[in-house]
């Protein structure tokens, strides 16, 4: 489904002169697959999963580099279209839900806004399949919870939102940035349960971004490792976790309970 060649991207320095922080990242992902993408922090995850589709955050530059949506070729594509395609098959999911959400207005009107940029739903309508995906979502009474705010809920509850809005425009790639890192371990299970029920129902695929890799050994399909930068391996979770190919695979492995 997706594809990504040599992705590179760096950003001015301080002093002058720019620094590379993702260099030659080349990824797959496959229909309905849950690819794992870990590493230490600051190794790039994040600038590499921002970068597929056009995210990269400012100032930031990506140098020569192919990224296929089924076969589309989105390099190149101007800015408005990349953002055409970005809301109609991607949907992304953060580390922090509440703070992802706008906290002046209800969660009910900020999902109905994106039916309603996305879909061209009316008022009542997108009110409607707001209600359908917060069930989907596994939201409690969804239709009494349309008019809270983003402060009432709790992270766990937050990010199921964050889920529901994500899946607003029925997306056929999730991109998920660490998004269990700041929940509760039990919250944890549930978020990482109901994105695995998710793939099920709706065949999505999902690029799961964590440094946790009890979570990857848990739901990823396969696995991708990032260090300094630069993807060190990837294959099947199984194997990758048996038989470890980098050094660094290796002492992240080691500090496993
Ligand atoms: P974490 O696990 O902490 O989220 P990460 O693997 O997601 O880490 P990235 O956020 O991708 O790491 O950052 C990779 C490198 O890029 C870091 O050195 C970071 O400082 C740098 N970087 C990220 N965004 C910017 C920016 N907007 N401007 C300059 N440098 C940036
Ligand atoms: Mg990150």
């Amino acid at each position: 489904l997706l594809s990504v060649r040599d992705l590179t991207v760096s950003f001015p320095q301080p002093g002058g002169g720019r620094v590379t922080v993702v260099q030659g990242v080349s990824l797959d992902v496959g229909k309905g697959e849950i690819l794992g993408l870990v590493g230490e922090s600051g190794s790039g995850k994040s600038v590499t999963a921002m970068s597929l589709l056009g995210l990269v955050p400012d100032p930031g530059r990506v140098a020569a580099s192919t990224v296929r949506l089924d076969g589309r070729e989105l390099t190149g594509l101007p800015f408005d279209e990349l953002r055409k395609v970005r809301g109609r098959e991607l949907g992304v999911v953060f580390q922090e839900p509440i703070a992802s959400l706008n906290p002046a207005y209800t969660v009910g009107d900020q999902v109905a806004e994106v039916l309603r940029e996305h879909d061209g739903l009316s008022r009542a309508q997108a009110r409607e399949r707001v209600v359908e995906l917060f069930e989907q979502v596994h939201i409690p009474n969804p239709a009494d919870r349309l008019g809270d705010y983003p402060h009432q809920f709790s992270g766990g509850m937050a990010q199921r939102v964050m889920i529901a809005m994500a899946l607003a425009c029925r997306p056929r790639l999730l991109v998920a940035d660490e998004p269990t890192t700041a929940l509760d371990v039990t919250v944890q299970g549930q978020v990482l349960d109901l994105l695995l029920e998710l793939r099920e129902q709706t065949g999505m695929s999902i690029l799961l971004i964590t440094h946790d890799l009890g979570v990857v050994a848990d739901v990823a399909d396969r696995v991708a490792v990032m260090y300094a930068g630069q993807l060190v391996e990837c294959g099947p979770t199984e194997e990758v976790f048996r038989k470890p190919s980098h050094p660094y695979t290796e002492g992240l492995l080691t500090s496993l309970p």
